[in-house]
């Protein structure tokens, strides 16, 4: 059987594509190799406990995945919860900086994070924040390339952000959000992710889900898919390209050599997994730069408890611990819980090899710090860690991101990693499936 189009990998990024194309009737078969649909959005038993591939924010100004939900029969405002502030917790303080984040839905939060919190950053401080993000808005705008060589730590030295504003506000929206280091991290990716909320500031808040990834979200847009007449195969791995004798491209190779022929492939993977099966293309110009932009890691612990740790569901920042970001989440996306932590780990090269027992014991004592009290109270853990997932955000990458047309005749590429304006997000994930598709639809047209 010959497919208009096959696509390695059912992340979201597969899955827009594919349910883009299956809109337009064209015949879209996608292979995953993981057993659930979803990628980094997914979750799944493992070995009797409920876990997620880490927990998320859906960000208010995200526009492509709600437009790609609703196409799918998914009410967005129906799978979240809405946050207006976000919580950083202060070391060995009992202190803690509340941040409003929402203008429009939680302005007299965001008067009270500004004009408030005095105990933790003073005025001077908050000011030093002032030439830091105007310079860099601007920047982000006029000189991307520059601002990419500075690493956030750079970029604020340069400004003259002060320590305190540094550590409680800069740390938890960097290393919060993206795990690596200030010193490590673009100042470029820093300022990229929140430039969309400054024209959308009306639309800024976070939303949590509620429920696991997969089911609210993966899974309907897999089964519109189904139902629009395409196929889905979990549990089969792409190992290698297929070519006809002209050495056009023909199809994909799965497990056991078995062969999937189709008019167009669409590689949705994760960067590693596009140069696993692109591996035979290495030396091809237009991969070059695929084959050169670099990975990191991400590392997450979730914990179940016999009660919850927090008073509400909501994102919390834990600065100078390995508790990047955390979030109570048995009122949202676990409520079958009567406790759970899904915690993002920083940095995370330091947990990828380490036996879950003992970061259990690291991330208990890093808890207590924050004056949260686990002892006695953890029912299970799980470690996840996704060793190779992420392109890195670390200066001097943006360039070698690829663009998703290949000059590889039948070959497109799609992934958060691929040149659009959201780096490694939902969003970004989803625009860059679009994209795929339009330039699929295009060369399928071309015959
Ligand atoms: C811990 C964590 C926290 C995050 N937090 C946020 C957040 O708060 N907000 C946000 O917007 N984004 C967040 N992200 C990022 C977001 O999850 C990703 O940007 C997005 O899911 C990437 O989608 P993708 O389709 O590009 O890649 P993936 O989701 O990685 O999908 C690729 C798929 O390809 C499959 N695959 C790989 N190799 C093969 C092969 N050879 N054959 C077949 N299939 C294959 C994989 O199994 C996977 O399902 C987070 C990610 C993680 C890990």
């Amino acid at each position: 059987m010959e497919w208009d189009v096959v696509i390695a990998g059912a992340g979201l990024a597969g899955l827009s594509c594919g349910l883009e194309l299956s809109l337009q009737g064209k015949k879209v078969l996608i292979l995953e190799a993981d057993p659930v649909v979803g990628g980094r959005c997914s979750n799944w038993n493992d070995g009797g406990m409920a876990v997620e591939s880490g927990f998320h924010r859906f960000i208010g100004y995200y526009k492509a995945l709600p437009s790609l939900l609703r196409k799918a029969g998914v009410n967005p405002d129906e799978m979240l919860t809405w946050e207006e502030k976000i919580d950083v917790l202060i070391k060995g303080k009992n202190k803690k900086l509340v941040l409003g984040i929402a203008p429009i839905h939680g302005f007299i939060k965001m008067i009270r994070g500004i004009t408030g919190n005095q105990d933790v950053l003073t005025m001077r401080d908050k000011l030093s924040l002032v030439p830091f993000f105007l310079h860099g808005y601007k920047d982000y705008l006029l000189r991307p390339g520059k601002l990419d060589h500075y690493s956030i730590k750079a970029y604020a030295d340069r400004h003259g952000v002060t320590d305190a504003a540094f550590d409680y506000l800069l740390i938890p929206l960097s290393s919060g959000i993206y795990f690596l280091p200030p010193d490590r991290y673009s100042a470029y990716v820093f300022f990229g992710l929140f430039a969309p909320a400054i024209p959308k500031f009306y639309k800024m808040r976070i939303g949590a889900f509620l429920g696991g990834m997969t089911d609210v979200m993966c899974q309907p847009i897999a089964d519109k898919i189904i139902e629009l007449g395409g196929s889905i195969q979990t549990g089969e791995k792409v190992t290698g390209i297929l070519m006809d004798d002209l050495g056009k491209i023909s199809g994909v190779q799965g497990t056991n050599r078995k062969k999937y022929r189709a008019r167009q492939v669409v590689v949705a993977t994760s960067l590693v997994g596009a140069k696993q099966i692109l591996s035979s293309y290495k030396d091809h110009p237009s991969l070059s730069n695929l084959f050169k932009l670099p990975m990191m890691p991400a590392a997450t612990f979730q914990i179940e408890l016999d009660k919850p740790a927090l008073e509400k569901d909501i994102t919390t920042f834990g600065p100078k611990t390995i508790l990047a970001s955390f979030a109570e989440q048995s009122r949202t996306t676990f409520r079958e819980s009567e406790g759970r932590l899904s915690i993002i780990l920083t940095p995370p090269e330091r947990f990828l090899e380490m036996e879950a027992e003992e970061t259990l014991k690291r991330v208990i004592a890093d808890f207590q710090t924050l004056g949260i009290h686990l002892n006695g109270k953890v029912k299970d853990y799980r470690q996840i860690n996704h060793p190779e997932d992420f392109y890195s955000l670390a200066p001097g990458n943006d360039a070698l991101r690829p663009d998703q047309q290949t000059s590889i005749e039948g070959l497109i590429l799609a992934g958060d990693y691929t040149k659009q304006p959201f780096f490694s997000t939902m969003e970004g994930a989803v625009v860059s499936g679009q994209k795929a598709a339009a330039l699929t639809l295009k060369a399928l047209e071309k015959g």
